[in-house]
């Protein structure tokens, strides 16, 4: 069966089924040939494939999803261990990405993001719905630029950290144990128009933060929110979010991932 992406027919919300739970590693399993430490290379996965239904309330639409990974390195690596030099690597390399990624035909919406916990990688995610929390963000960003009078984001006053790009908060309202927003001091809207020099601040920012949550010893999300294709306007923003009982797709983007009905009779029944 192929993985599927369906609306929840009163609530609207999307959720990605699959009837396949990996039991090892996939980017070990995808890179058995690397073993070059340093190597940067990015992977199809199969997590949504291209093209399929999307099945809602009213029938099913035609829509075209892709996943895929940049491997960062070899398993056993931690991301925190990293140079800034070879984090900026891997950020001009994921903002190629997403240049690339937004060209397809009936992309609406790519979101990326790192497990701090597994073989080091970046997922990225196209897909072609807007998920309904970043909807309500959109909204909400729109509501507060009429009463502000300027970007909310922009507006924010951010103690926490910073650098010559990026200021850091910790979140008003935390989802988890740890939960930190970082976002530039400018008003960017695409991680796609950040130069060289930007990366350089961006990656030592994410330096800096993922090895003071992995010193308070968590295990964290890296999220990264771009700008939806058709959004008129956009900050973007990358959320550090400490791992307990959440998962990044669910908590950042409101899209969560789990077992369909043949995927679930399998683990109960330990059959398949
Ligand atoms: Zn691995
Ligand atoms: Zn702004």
């Amino acid at each position: 069966m192929r993985n599927e992406i369906r609306k929840d027919p009163i609530l609207g919300d999307l959720s990605i089924v699959t009837s396949y739970i990996a039991k090892e590693c996939i980017f070990c399993q995808k890179l058995k040939a690397i073993q070059v430490e340093d190597s940067l290379k990015v992977v199809e996965l199969d997590l949504i494939t291209h093209p399929q239904r999307v099945k809602g309330k009213k029938g099913s639409m035609l829509a075209h999803g892709w996943t895929e990974a940049i491997v960062e390195g070899i398993h056993d690596e931690r991301f925190s261990s990293f140079s800034v030099e070879r984090i900026q690597r891997i950020l001009k390399l994921l903002v190629n990405r997403f240049s690339e990624l937004r060209k397809r035909k009936g992309v609406e919406f790519i979101g990326a993001f790192k497990d701090s916990s597994t073989h080091p990688a970046t997922i990225i995610f196209t897909l072609p719905i807007l998920p309904k929390r970043v909807e309500r963000e959109l909204k909400a960003i729109e509501a507060q630029k009429i009463s502000l009078g300027e970007c909310p984001y922009c507006e924010k006053k951010c103690k926490f950290m910073e650098n010559e790009l990026m200021k850091v908060c910790i979140a008003h309202a935390p989802q988890s144990t740890i939960h930190l927003m970082a976002y530039t001091k400018k008003h960017i809207d695409s991680f796609c128009k950040l130069k060289d020099e930007d990366l350089f601040y961006m990656a030592e920012m994410i330096k800096n933060i993922s090895l003071l949550i992995e010193r308070a010893g968590f295990e964290f999300y890296l999220v990264f929110h771009e700008k939806p294709k058709s959004a008129r306007d956009y900050h973007i923003w990358i959320e550090f979010i400490s791992k307990r009982f959440i998962d990044p797709l669910s908590t950042c983007y409101g899209i969560s991932f789990s077992l369909d009905e043949k995927g679930l009779k399998k683990v109960i029944h330990g059959t398949g």
